[in-house]
């Protein structure tokens, strides 16, 4: 028998009535009907007002003053028509989290009277206080203002709440120096690096007609849902998001019947509330399905540009969090928030390419097109053995140090996966005799051409941190709750930095007169040759690797945040973004500063959380559940009857070995290093093994003290009641 609140949460779960299913809206009526896209602008605006839109949309270039105005107005009457009678600069700061700034469209008058009012210059320019967002440093609190600046390249749209309607304007935010204080910022001018690189290097390859390149993105969001009734009496799960006790399940993951099974009935209406909402909001939502673990799920939407994806995977994840709520749920985005079940990722899916030349991406059918690929994709390689550890760095959150690494998520050493087919291109390539492709039905095109490339690589590796999946790279390490700039930044700058480094080789082989297949043939080989350690097809997760990767590819080990974070520092890290424009030293090292602070907050807050919980929940029912067991022994014993006093025993060790973890933890917490790299080491190492070592004795006991006694929801709850 539960616990009483345990039993009261159950009953709550067992007699709740069935969310009324909506009919499903046809998705022609609802499609971005809450976006002021270009559609509703075309209608909305003066022809030379649309097109000079037009031309920033496409440019990514900086609103023209002299209409946005106009622009201001039609956006205005648009969202009033629609009920908002706010509106607000939404933008992204370094927290994995969402900013926004409310104003109302009100304006006061002389005569005493209000009108709605929204002018050009609120539009283009917010001015929030940036005081409370994370800065590492930039801005010291008496310039604490920053501003906000609306990003064209992105369209406006309306969120929805209970307390009404609000038109919300996507910004970047910096501070009145310029310095980047957002994830926005840097993305955009990453964008620009890469296609400045990207135009480049096509020009040499002999194009001549190259519109922008911009890259892609499509993220698969895998999540937790559990019944809020059990959220609420898991303080672990409110305040960390993760749960810091619980014995692992009778039925665990070995039924591995979850995974593509029947969506149970109540977390389908939750989806199909969640589409309509993200259909309204002109988000691309497409597969849904269950993930492995049982009572979690995955959403993954069509890919978009970049930009554009960033924006809406944010509103993404806002959206499953509030959806879960209004339907007694809780969505849980922690990359890890049940131990020895299956975590959390996200899987980002990212490539590059324009109107004029295509997915630069995709193999495609012609030796000309796999002579653009091929150098496209080598650029990739050298990017990712050359900054590998950026990207490991990009990943590295508090939460996602649990997956990493833990054997059922990529291994925190970054590696590039290509498919049989292609590693065994590029081999060719590296002996020097590029003869065709390895599949038998694809023919020897002999030296002097290139072979034609299999989309489909076929074989999938799962084990990969970093897969080339067709047309695309995946980027698997990628934490569940995360923001998907960061790692977005760092792939398209390490990329731009590539590109350079290729195009420099290829001019400098045209400048000796060779013809263009040759030069670039032996670009192509000397690219492989110096960076191709960092391809490799085999089991990410096996120890051989672990050792292999480190002591004979060089490639390094970064299994901490503690580890990753300080690769920010790195000079050459400094230099490839100051040297891209994507990152001043100062906007570098002022990252670096609020990851590592974020990181030493997560774990201080588990720490002094476990604490709590193990002192004030788990230590007096542990007592009282010993307390009964020697009455009853002693009354027994009392009138002659033989005991075993193995079981009390047993919960008095470990309950005082509760007692003493617990000193050790608070004495632990109480005297960090004073240095940020201390600190770090301190969290990673000292407090997360101090915290590991109580939950031994909290899990130990959960299995043994009354279960009418203990307070906290157990994993069999959680996962499988709904
Ligand atoms: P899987 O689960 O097999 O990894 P999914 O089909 O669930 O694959 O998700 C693949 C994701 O990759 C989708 O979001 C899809 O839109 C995205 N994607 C497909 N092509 C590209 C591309 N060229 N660039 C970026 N993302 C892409
Ligand atoms: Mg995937």
């Amino acid at each position: 028998m539960p616990s009483p609140a345990r039993l009261q949460a159950l009953q709550a779960i067992l007699q709740r009535p069935p969310t009324p299913v909506e009919p499903a809206a046809p998705l022609e009526e609802i499609w971005a009907s809450d976006v002021f896209g270009l559609e509703s602008m075309r209608s909305a605006l003066p022809k030379g007002v649309f097109r000079s839109i037009q031309r920033s949309i496409r440019e990514g270039r900086k609103l023209d003053a002299s209409v946005s105005d106009v622009v201001a107005q039609a956006m205005k009457d648009w969202a009033s028509a629609r009920g908002a009678l706010y509106y607000a600069h939404v933008f992204y700061p370094l927290t994995n989290l969402t900013a926004e700034k409310h104003d109302g469209f009100i304006s006061p008058q002389s005569d005493g009277k209000a009108i709605a009012e929204f002018s050009g210059k609120l539009l283009v320019q917010g001015e929030p206080d940036g005081s409370s967002f994370p800065n590492g440093g930039l801005r010291t609190t008496f310039e604490a203002r920053g501003y906000t600046a609306w990003d064209v390249t992105s369209p406006a749209w309306l969120m929805r709440t209970p307390n009404g309607v609000t038109l919300c304007i996507p910004t970047v935010f910096v501070s009145w120096t310029g310095e980047a204080l957002d994830k926005k910022s840097p993305l955009l001018r990453s964008n620009a690096a890469m296609n400045k690189q990207a135009q480049r290097l096509l020009r040499l390859l002999g194009e001549t007609e190259i519109a922008p390149v911009n890259s892609s993105c499509g993220a698969e969001q895998e999540y937790f849902l559990i019944d809020a009734s059990y959220t609420a009496l898991r303080p672990d799960l409110l305040l960390a998001g993760r749960t810091l006790f619980g014995a692992p399940p009778a039925k665990g993951q070995q039924f591995d019947d979850h995974y593509f099974g029947a969506i149970p009935e109540r977390v389908q209406v939750f989806m199909q509330d969640v589409e309509a909402q993200l259909y309204r909001l002109g988000i691309p939502a497409k597969t849904r399905h269950n993930e492995v673990a049982p009572g979690q799920f995955e959403i993954a939407p069509y890919f978009e540009a970049a930009n554009v994806a960033t924006d809406h995977q944010q509103l993404t994840m806002t959206v499953l969090r509030s959806t879960a709520k209004k339907h007694g749920l809780t969505c849980l985005l922690h990359e890890k928030p049940f131990a020895g079940v299956n975590g959390s990722g996200k899987h980002v899916n990212w490539s590059i390419g324009n109107p004029t030349q295509g997915n630069l991406l995709d193999p495609g059918k012609t030796p000309h097109a796999n002579l653009q690929f091929l150098i496209f994709c080598a650029a990739v390689i050298r990017g990712v053995h050359c900054f590998g550890p950026l990207l490991r760095a990009v990943i590295a959150t508090a939460s996602n140090d649990h997956r990493l690494g833990a054997n059922e998520a990529p291994p925190a050493i970054i590696s590039v996966y290509l498919g049989s087919q292609l590693e065994d291109v590029y081999n060719q390539i590296k002996s020097g005799h590029l003869e065709g492709s390895a599949e038998a039905a694809l023919m020897s095109l002999g030296v002097d051409t290139l072979p034609e490339l299999n989309k489909d690589p076929g074989d999938r590796n799962r084990t990969s941190p970093f897969a080339f999946t067709g047309n695309r790279f995946e980027f698997r390490a990628v934490g569940s709750g995360q923001s998907v700039a960061g790692p977005l930044v760092a792939l398209n700058t390490i990329l731009a930095d590539s590109l350079q480094w290729i195009g420099d080789r290829l001019e400098e082989q045209l400048s000796t007169g060779a013809p263009l297949q040759e030069a670039a043939f032996a670009v192509l080989k000397r690219t492989m040759d110096e960076h191709g350690a960092v391809v490799f097809g085999g089991d990410g997760y096996s120890s051989e690797w672990h050792r292999k990767a480190v002591e004979e590819r060089g490639l390094e080990n970064l299994r901490t945040s503690a580890d990753a974070l300080p690769v920010l520092e790195r000079p050459e890290i400094r230099d490839l973004f100051q040297r891209q424009g994507v990152l001043t030293p100062v906007e570098l090292e002022s990252r670096f500063e609020v990851y590592a602070e974020q990181y030493i907050l997560a774990i201080e807050v588990e720490a002094r959380l476990a604490l709590r919980i193990a002192r004030t929940q788990i230590y007096p029912v542990a007592m009282q559940s010993l307390e009964r067991l020697s009455r009853s022994l002693r009354d027994q014993e009392a009138i002659g009857i033989q005991t075993d006093r193995g079981l009390a025993a047993t919960i008095a060790d470990l309950n005082s070995k509760l007692v003493q973890r617990s000193s050790a933890l608070e004495e632990a917490l109480a005297h960090p290093p004073h240095d940020t790299h201390g600190h770090l080491r301190h969290c990673s190492d000292t407090l997360m093994s101090l915290i590991g070592s109580l939950r031994e004795a909290v899990d130990g006991l959960e299995t043994l003290v009354d279960d009418d006694l203990w307070p906290l929801p157990t994993y069999q709850e959680m996962l499988f009641v709904r």
